[in-house]
């Protein structure tokens, strides 16, 4: 029996959940379709921070993503009874007195004011070394993308609306208005995956860089921690004794395995602040789908318009998501154009 729906999404990630609920809160019936695998969402810690704290920048758009996330995941939460989102705040670890001076400079600045604040925090802890203290981050906090994730799939599953399946393109139809999979009719259809978007036949044109993350769970069990911590790595509170350790960054390496260099540097930036002992419980690592210009690719197919991507999150799919799902929501149903610098069209050339 043929099912009639708004969208069809390939890809289950943040990516592909983030489009599901945006079309979803607006009263829109979607099909997931879905090979379950783990991709770079799967890994990622789930942070989002509105500033960049190796350069003391903010974010593009920072305030516009921050509006909207803190709107979208709380409405998630509360349709399913869940909680995935935990903002917290992030503390900056200086490591000398240049940095404090450069941060007080930056902290002021009119993008960076609402965010940073310019006195510097001294957070009591024994168990992290911080001869110069800290810069204090605020509007920042972490998403439990395991829980988001699998709680979407389970509420998509409980309406019809999951296939769990290797999408088949041969099975796929293009029509004036509207596109045909399977049994499936839909407006459109948008495909949201990841790093795997290099096996799409209509959208392997665009420049997407894989950067390959590794990050560690790790068990300290008398570590009591308030705030997610950044220095040359991140260390962040997860559940209980547990606490994630990250990242690396390699654009070189695509392979599929976890690296002892990545290992070595993780541990070796880590025991530079934290003072107890520790285990490593699992170490994981994924692929991020990047871009050149840092912007994602979103839109329609120069050819086949009901064909659509949304992809190149890059590191930030946590924060960046949820906006640019409303973005391409908006301009198909509320006729507002694409933010160009998003829009796939400045490919167009390609
Ligand atoms: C170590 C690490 C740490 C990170 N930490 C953070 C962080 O703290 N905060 C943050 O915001 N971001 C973080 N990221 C980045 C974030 O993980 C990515 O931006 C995000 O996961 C991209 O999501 P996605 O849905 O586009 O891709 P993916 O997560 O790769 O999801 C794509 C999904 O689609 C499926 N799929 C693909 N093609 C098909 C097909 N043809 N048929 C069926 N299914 C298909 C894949 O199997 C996969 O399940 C981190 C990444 C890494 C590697």
């Amino acid at each position: 029996m043929n099912t009639k729906v708004d969208i069809i999404i390939v890809g289950s990630g943040i990516a592909g959940c983030t489009l599901a609920w945006q079309w979803l809160l607006q009263g829109k019936s979607v099909m997931m379709i879905a090979d379950g695998k783990k991709g770079s969402s799967a890994v990622a810690a789930g942070v989002y921070n509105p500033t960049i704290l190796k350069r003391f920048t903010s974010v593009w758009k920072a305030v516009d993503q921050l509006e909207v996330l803190n709107d979208f995941y709380p409405r998630i939460e509360a349709l399913l009874d869940a909680a995935f989102l935990h903002p917290t705040d992030i503390l900056r670890r200086f490591h000398d007195e240049r940095e404090i001076k450069t941060w007080k400079k930056k902290a002021v600045k009119e993008d960076l004011n609402g965010f940073m604040s310019e006195d510097t925090f001294a957070y009591e802890n024994p168990a992290i070394h911080a001869p110069f203290d800290y810069g204090k981050v605020s509007g920042t906090g972490w998403v439990d993308t395991s829980s988001y994730m699998e709680l979407t799939i389970d509420y998509l599953q409980s309406i019809s609306s999951y296939r769990s399946e290797d999408f088949d393109f041969m099975e796929l139809r293009h029509y004036v208005d509207h596109v045909v999979y399977k049994e499936s009719i839909a407006d459109r259809i948008i495909f949201a995956e990841g790093f795997q978007m290099l096996s799409n036949p209509f959208f392997n044109n665009l420049p997407l860089e894989g950067n390959k993350g590794e990050v560690f769970t790790i068990k300290v069990p008398d570590l009591q921690l308030d705030y997610i911590i950044k220095s040359s790595v991140f260390l962040m509170p997860f559940t209980d004794d547990l606490f994630w350790v990250g990242a690396t960054y390699n654009r070189d390496d695509v392979t599929d395995a976890p690296t002892l260099e990545a290992k070595e540097f993780l541990t070796s930036r880590l025991e530079r602040f934290l003072k107890l002992p520790y285990e490593i419980v699992e170490h994981k690592y994924g692929i991020r789908p990047t871009t050149k210009d840092r912007r994602p690719f979103v839109g329609a197919h120069k050819e086949f318009k009901n064909y659509m991507v949304f992809n190149g999150m890059g590191s930030r799919a946590v924060l960046m998501a949820p906006w640019a799902a409303q973005q391409l929501f908006d301009s198909i149903y509320k006729d507002h154009p694409l933010d160009s610098e998003i829009d796939i069209q400045r490919f167009n050339e390609l």
